[in-house]
């Protein structure tokens, strides 16, 4: 079966990182794997050629795909645009429209970096955690919202909503997730002090009673999960929570496994008529304009990112295994992407290099 792609490099070092991506695709290519590839435009390199982050006829094209790979989108350049048309805003509408309602974080940490984390080495060295954030739905989307007058003084409103079936299915992606892994799922809330909290709980309970009762499933107070996460993060396999949570302790995770650089991520949704989800894969990092256009960002992200995208929308789990890989052999052997700092055993390279190596591995 064909595997259609649609590369988005977007801004900033996006489309330095994502040629990186490409010439892994082409090597994938000359195995024998059948990706079909398109580009197009995103955020303000579409804004430059269109007037807009986005464009209708690339959104239907995402939507015919198999999976969106997206490099990062934005700029200083951009920064005086009106909201309705700024980069960030063609992102949103990719998700928006998609129904991209899981947003899969994992916190891997590289042995060769184990000591460039945050943490002491023994707390991350081998940490492999994933975090599911529900990315559709919660505090950021409910309404009523906004900032309005109450008698004498103003008013700031969100409101924290979800339903059952949004908790449900997120919940199943985190189940699913965990049967490919470690075969645990931890839920987190604050079903004290917040009802939609207590939806979550009893509906998680529920999903992995009737559907997943194989799994090991154990809920957490967000705030003592946020705790939990920096004091032993080992002890998690599969995390699922919601918006607003997922955003802070994915931040959070992420922090233990060194540089921004390293961070892969994928946006899932439904599955398609051919079963396979709907699919959006970026690194976790921005457009990094501070060093766009040196040659010198780090492009592992985004070749994590594209692994991701074998695992998970393609079941091709031992070329994703092969391309993480390379990239433990390469850093093991030394390279480092300046963020990733340097020592006398190391030696630096730029993003070209840097994608050769890894190919190479
Ligand atoms: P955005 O709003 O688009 O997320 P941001 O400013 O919040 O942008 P980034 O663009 O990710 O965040 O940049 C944050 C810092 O991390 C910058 O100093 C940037 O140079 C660095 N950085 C981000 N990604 C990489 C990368 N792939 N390689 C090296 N450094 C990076
Ligand atoms: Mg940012």
């Amino acid at each position: 079966m064909t595997m259609k792609l649609l590369i988005l490099a977007g801004d900033g070092i996006g489309p330095e990182v994502m040629a990186e991506v490409v010439k892994v695709i082409e090597w994938h290519k000359r195995q024998g794997l059948d990706f079909v590839v398109s580009h197009d435009l995103v955020g303000g390199a579409a804004y430059d050629a269109h007037g807009t982050p986005l464009t209708d006829a690339t959104m239907e094209r995402a939507q015919g795909v198999d999976a969106v790979l997206l490099g990062a989108v934005g700029g200083p350049k951009y920064d005086n645009l009106d909201f309705s048309v700024k980069p960030e805003r063609g992102l949103l509408r990719l998700r928006k429209e998609m129904d991209l309602y899981a947003n899969l974080r994992p916190a891997q940490c590289f042995d060769a970096l184990a000591d460039h984390s945050s943490l002491k080495r023994d707390l991350v060295a081998g940490l492999d955690i994933m975090i599911v954030r529900e990315l559709t739905s919660g505090v950021y989307f409910g309404e009523p919202r906004g900032v309005s007058r109450e008698g004498n003084e103003r008013v700031g409103i969100n409101t924290h909503r979800y339903t059952e079936s949004e908790i449900a299915r997120v919940a199943r992606s985190a189940f699913e997730l965990a049967r490919k892994r470690s075969n645990r799922v931890c839920s987190m809330e604050k079903r004290n002090v917040m009802e939609a909290g207590i939806l979550w709980h009893d509906v998680v309970e529920e999903v992995h009673k009737a559907e997943y009762a194989d799994v090991e499933l154990s809920h957490m107070l967000a705030d003592a999960g946020a705790m939990q996460i920096v004091r032993a993060p080992k002890q998690f396999d599969v995390i699922v929570t919601d918006n607003l949570f997922g955003d802070l302790l994915s931040d959070c995770a992420a922090m233990l496994t060194g540089s921004l650089g390293m961070l892969p991520s994928a946006s899932l949704g439904a599955p398609m008529e051919n079963g396979r989800p709907k699919a959006l894969y970026e690194p976790v990092h921005g457009s990094a304009p501070d060093i766009a256009g040196q040659g010198k960002a780090n492009p592992i992200a985004c070749i994590l990112s594209f692994a991701m995208a074998l695992r998970y929308s393609f079941d091709l789990g031992a070329e994703a295994d092969r391309l993480e890989a390379a990239v433990e052999d390469v850093l093991a052997e030394g390279l480092r992407t300046p963020d990733l700092g340097q020592d006398e055993d190391t030696r630096s390279v730029g993003t070209q290099e840097m994608g050769d190596a890894i190919l190479k591995a």
